[in-house]
């Protein structure tokens, strides 16, 4: 027995009409528990009417009128955190505990939003010329759109609709076709927290819908996050259509382990960062970058903590790992893993021989030495539980590999030297850095994004940038009628 997942207009859910339909799976069994509605052109033609039409009523609610719908939505998210972490689990795989994090992580930007008053303040300048003065505004696009990976189904969204809404936009979201229960959830919530109908949208769809919300005259802009190459796709077509576009891609991300790191907080960081969520992380650390004589003893200290991993199911609290979204990702998963071996990778600790349930998308965790930079294990995004460690005699050599990739969203440095460190921070050429941080994913009240192929476009998420990006600005110059000093004059208006 299946759950039909169905679409969210106008504050209600709609039952799809296109005759399409994709299944959803769980994870862990292997076992199909839902069937997602896939937008037509039509049904995306109907949700961007009514977005449209709500849009327009909610940039007129009041600053505090939305700061309180805010902080209404903000105690429910809190309160059903447990039930959305296990709607989370059920669909994605990842453990309950990590499911809870994405949405406390995702809370924090519905908490920045809630100081939408402040966020919207515009700068005055008194007397800008005599009796003239000038004052700046920040409004809301109208539509706008987010379009969003499965390995976050709540805090992605999160990241894009809480300052979206809060700066008096309608929101229409695009979840993955792969976990698509979290979206109607958060559109629950939304609704109790009394935001009015129209303002949240969820459109269930898969590339039908994501083009027909690149070609819509009536979205403004457009919010993505997943894969560079689609990322890479939306940002052209979207921006071809003359709206606004920040496309985040994907990631090869590198930690630099310094001989002087400590060995065993730096072992720690890296397998917690690399087969968290069992690697289904645009933040996960998959290359470790061992300079000098350290790369022996990290190996070992890395190889000694997978065997303590448990994976299997997510939903059970003893579980550290979960599986891989379908199937077919679990084998391509697998697939480079053996194409590093044939590459002459040395297999340290192969997840492919783990003895784990067959029904469930399950892989193992995997540690691969002597990665060379031609091998596919290193040039490719992986996106699972896969760890490569390629060793590098000096920092100058780890930093040139770092900045040769292609790819920049994150990166770590572990030294217990400052100066090592304040120096990686300024020749990177990545988007976040964390040092001795191995996951740094900026707080709310600051930006998240990454430089070059994890990144088209010119904003990164959330955050004052989030802001910016959902709101344009317009400058007023204003005179209030003084006859005393009013005259015709053609000459071209000036300041002094
Ligand atoms: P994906 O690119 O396959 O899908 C993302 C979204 O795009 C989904 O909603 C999907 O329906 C849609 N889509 C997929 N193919 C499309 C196509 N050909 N045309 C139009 N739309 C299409 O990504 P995914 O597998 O869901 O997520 C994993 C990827 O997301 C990884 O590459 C990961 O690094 C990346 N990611 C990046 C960040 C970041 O902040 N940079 C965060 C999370 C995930």
């Amino acid at each position: 027995m299946t759950t039909r997942i169905t679409h969210w207009v106008d504050g209600r859910p709609l039952e799809g009409a296109s005759g399409r339909t994709a299944p959803v799976f769980n994870p862990a069994t292997g076992v199909p528990t839902g069937e997602v509605d896939l937008a037509s052109v039509d049904e995306v033609d109907t949700a961007v009417a009514s977005a449209a039409a709500a849009a327009e009523e909610w940039r007129r609610a009041s600053l505090s009128r939305r700061s309180e719908v805010l902080f209404a939505f903000r105690e429910l998210l809190h309160a059903r955190s447990p039930e959305l972490a296990a709607t989370i689990t059920a669909e994605h795989g990842k453990v309950l505990s990590d499911a809870a994090g994405e949405i406390a992580r995702g809370l924090e930007n519905v908490e920045f939003a809630t100081g939408v008053p402040s966020l919207l303040k515009g700068g005055f300048s008194e007397q800008a010329s005599s009796g003239v003065d000038v004052f700046s505004i920040r409004q809301p696009l109208g539509v706008v759109a987010g379009i969003t990976p499965f390995n976050f189904p709540a805090m992605v969204p999160l990241w894009m609709c809480a300052n979206a809404i809060a700066c008096g936009n309608a929101f229409i979201l695009k979840p993955s076709e792969k976990d698509p229960s979290t979206a109607l959830h958060l559109a629950q919530l939304w609704k109790e927290a009394g935001l009015p109908d129209g303002v949240f949208t969820v459109l269930q769809g898969d590339k039908v819908a994501v083009d027909a919300i690149l070609d819509h005259p009536g979205i403004a802009a457009v919010s993505f996050v997943g894969s560079t190459p689609v990322a890479k796709y939306i940002y052209e077509r979207g921006t071809a259509q003359g709206k606004r576009v920040q496309a985040l891609g994907g990631a090869k991300n590198h930690a630099l382990v310094l001989p002087d790191a400590d060995v065993d907080m730096a072992a720690d960081a890296v397998v917690s960062a690399a087969y968290g969520a069992a690697g289904e992380r645009c933040m996960a650390l998959s290359v470790a970058v061992a300079v000098g004589g350290v790369a022996d003893p990290l190996v070992d200290a890395i190889a000694a903590r997978l065997p303590k991993l448990t994976v299997g199911d997510g939903a059970d609290p003893d579980t550290d790992m979960g599986p891989l979204i379908t199937r077919e990702h679990r084998d391509k998963v697998a697939d480079y893993v053996g194409a590093g071996q044939q590459a002459g990778a040395t297999v340290v600790v192969d997840g492919r021989e783990a003895d784990l349930p067959a029904d469930g998308f399950f892989l193992g965790t995997t540690l691969l030495d002597h990665v060379k930079p031609e091998m596919t294990v290193y040039t490719d995004e992986i996106f699972g539980p896969v760890l490569s460690v390629v060793r590098v005699d000096s920092y100058e050599d780890g930093l040139a590999l770092i900045n040769d990739n292609p790819y920049a969203n994150g990166t770590a440095i572990f030294t217990r030297d400052g100066g090592a460190a304040r120096q990686f921070q300024f020749d990177v050429h990545v988007g976040m850095v964390g040092i001795n941080v191995p996951i740094p994913v900026p707080v709310a009240y600051y930006s998240f994004g990454g430089w070059k192929d994890s990144l088209f476009g010119d904003t990164h998420m959330y955050g004052p940038e989030g802001i910016s990006f959902y709101t344009r600005g317009k400058v007023v110059t204003q005179r209030w009628p003084d006859p005393a000093t009013s005259s015709v004059d053609l000459g071209f208006p000036r300041t002094r």
